[in-house]
């Protein structure tokens, strides 16, 4: 009797626990470096989402990756429901342009919100020599890992300003999180990367050494950015950092948030509404989100069509008509 009953416990317990695993849905972020603000960007998204798990049975949880394009192609793949990319290479993905020519135009791709400003960072040791972007050929320069949306970016601004890339000294593709060190330990001048602010690579870096992060200014740049509707004019603030204390003026883009139209409407629908239904949480989660805005977020620097479950979760909070 005693032992009928355990069995008939343990069975009941079973299939409750695969009706619970049937009902769950894991989705993954692919982020960017661990030092950097696409990794707590997709902490913060995951912590929102998956406050409510046991109503939506949406398990999140967060990818360390290359970045932009690793996750842009990932996601065309099929293997992550979500990635954060910078808005110059949602726009190039979906256009089937630029580095995205010959993959051609991924038109399942789908915004889902944007997300803080990415300007172009540029770090360098005081004394090597860089003061604007204009000094960087002829130094040893880092250009960003494969997979990057900032060794992308470097691509653009080469051909912008008519260099080669055998103009620099040495050009490296470390990842961000050994950047910091690399220029400290004076193996490179200076690395660059899109990131928003503040940044635990960039605080890593001025820590370390006498570093400083220098501007890009240039008649070229200036041109680009007027030309192109994906980047704009950007500052990073003076005394953010220690050592800094003037403001920076670069140019930069927007970090998206980013899926595609195979993930189910379900799934998008409640990670949209977990991040714009909790905005003043999410805000404090990272403080390159301090002043983020609602309206900003569902409109701005996205190329690719909002994703179904996202336009559902907006109407509902209000947010669209
Ligand atoms: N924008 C960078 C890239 O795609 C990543 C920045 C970050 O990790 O915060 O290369």
């Amino acid at each position: 009797m005693k032992f009928t009953k355990i069995v008939a416990a343990t069975t009941a317990l079973m299939v409750s626990a695969t009706m619970g695993m049937a009902q769950q849905q894991f989705v993954s972020i692919g982020t960017g470096g661990v030092t950097g603000v696409y990794y707590p960007t997709g902490g913060a998204i995951c912590r929102l989402v998956n406050k409510n798990r046991k109503e939506h049975g949406i398990r999140c949880s967060v990818e360390s990756t290359g970045g932009s394009i690793y996750n842009i192609n990932t996601l065309r793949a099929g293997e992550l429901e979500f990635g954060v990319a910078q808005s110059d290479w949602q726009y190039h993905a979906y256009n089937g342009t630029s580095k995205f020519k010959d993959a051609g135009a991924f038109k399942d791709l789908r915004a889902v919100f944007s997300v803080h400003a990415e300007p172009v960072t540029i770090l360098a040791r005081r004394d090597s020599g860089i003061k604007n972007i204009t000094d960087i050929p002829g130094k040893r320069f880092n250009i960003g890992n494969d997979g990057s949306g900032t060794q992308g970016t470097w691509q653009v601004i080469e051909e912008t300003m008519g260099w080669k890339r055998s103009d620099l000294a040495l050009a490296t593709k470390m990842k961000s999180a050994e950047t910091a060190g690399a220029l400290c330990d004076g193996k490179i001048d200076g690395y660059f990367w899109l990131v928003g602010h503040p940044s635990g690579l960039t605080q890593e870096t001025v820590a370390s050494c006498d570093a400083v992060i220098v501007p890009a200014v240039s008649d070229e740049i200036t041109a680009l950015v007027a030309e192109k509707p994906y980047y704009r004019k950007a500052t990073i603030p003076g005394g953010m950092y220690p050592g800094n204390p003037d403001d920076i003026t670069t140019f930069g883009v927007g970090a998206t948030f980013v899926t595609s139209a195979k993930v189910p409407e379900e799934a998008v629908y409640q990670v949209a509404k977990a991040v714009l239904g909790n905005l003043d949480a999410f805000r404090k989660l990272h403080p390159a989100f301090a002043n983020l805005k609602a309206e900003e977020m569902i409109r701005d620097s996205l190329s690719a069509p909002l994703h179904d479950g996202a336009i559902r979760a907006y109407k509902e909070l209000g947010l669209m008509d």
